[in-house]
């Protein structure tokens, strides 16, 4: 079964995804955004956060969810390092001594590791071997109808130290300023997440655990994400720029075989992801599909679609 989410949320004053540092000044993720004014295209720069900034809050989330259902992390995963058996030193760690047929070696990483099931890997040493992550998301990017009204702005900030005359060495000073390069947009962006990928090989499309444990990481990928909406911790610098606002909408959809929603950048997102959907009914395919908006509350939504998923014998 396939889960496609489609989430807009408001963000003031937020540091989610800093790019670089120039002096002391910290620069948020830009992005070129084709949007329409006055019937003719132009390009705007916007504040974005990259799909590989949420992924890793997605996978952080996966490794807590993972451990409480006692599933096996491995140990670099556990420290929210996810260099996924990327050669033959982390590979090691799994499997000693490393097997030379590839699929022995996706078997020993999926067996000891949910984030790398879940995540996908790349063994780059001889023979290679590629897992495709079995969840997807795009970079978050502003609503189209309003992302003109999208900013970066920096904010200054000054850090002190306490230094007598004996300790002041050269011209150190007491008191640095920096600057830090803030968004704020209503922003959207696509999560999607393939549960028959789950435990499954990438080579041989044969299942490599049995059905309980692969129920069981499906439950633990679903409620990462869960919990990372609701909870609201993905991206970077949220001890001192927690994004004010909130999720505003979002739409799921849970289908037999994969299908996305409409990207919630655009206004009409929802209609259409139901449109979609009924052409599909049409040529047999069974769907859930729900929004939060206004009334519900994205939790009520997202908990839909797990009960949903439940009955269907997913997990
Ligand atoms: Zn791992």
């Amino acid at each position: 079964m396939f889960l496609s989410v489609g989430v807009r949320f408001e963000a003031n004053v937020e540091a989610l995804n800093m790019v670089e540092t120039a002096g002391n000044y910290s620069k948020h993720r830009r992005v070129p955004y084709l949007v329409e004014e006055d019937g003719k295209l132009k390009t705007v720069y916007v504040p974005a956060l990259s799909g590989e900034s949420l992924a890793h809050a997605y996978q952080e989330h996966l490794v807590r969810e993972a451990l409480s259902l006692n599933l096996p992390v491995c140990d670099d995963c556990r420290r929210n390092e996810f260099y996924k058996s990327m050669n033959k030193v982390h590979l090691k760690k799994k499997v000693n001594p490393i097997p030379d047929d590839p699929k022995k070696i996706e078997v020993a990483i999926v067996q000891s590791c949910v984030i790398e099931d879940v995540g996908g890997f790349l063994y780059a040493e001889k023979p290679p071997v590629r897992r495709s992550s079995a969840f997807q998301v795009s970079y978050a990017l502003p609503v189209k109808s309003v992302a003109l009204f999208a900013t970066s702005e920096p904010q200054l900030h000054a850090r002190h130290a306490q230094m007598d005359s004996s300790s002041k060495k050269g011209n150190a000073s007491e008191q640095m300023i920096y600057y830090v390069e803030t968004g704020t947009a209503l922003y959207g962006f696509t999560f999607n997440l393939d549960l028959n990928a789950i435990g499954v090989s990438a080579i041989t499309s044969e299942p490599i655990l049995n059905e309980n444990e692969i129920k069981a990481r499906r439950e633990a990928a679903l409620k990462a994400l869960f919990r990372m909406l609701s909870s609201a911790q993905f991206g970077a610098k949220l001890s001192r720029f927690f994004p004010v606002g909130g999720i505003t909408e979002v739409a799921v959809a849970v289908t037999e075989h994969p299908f996305v929603v409409t990207s919630p950048i655009y206004d009409d997102y929802i209609a259409r992801t139901e449109r979609r959907l009924k052409v599909l009914e049409g040529l047999g395919e069974k769907y859930l599909f729900t929004v939060a908006t206004g009334e519900k509350v994205p939790e009520e939504a997202l908990k839909e679609a797990m009960d949903y998923l439940k009955e269907q014998g997913a997990f």
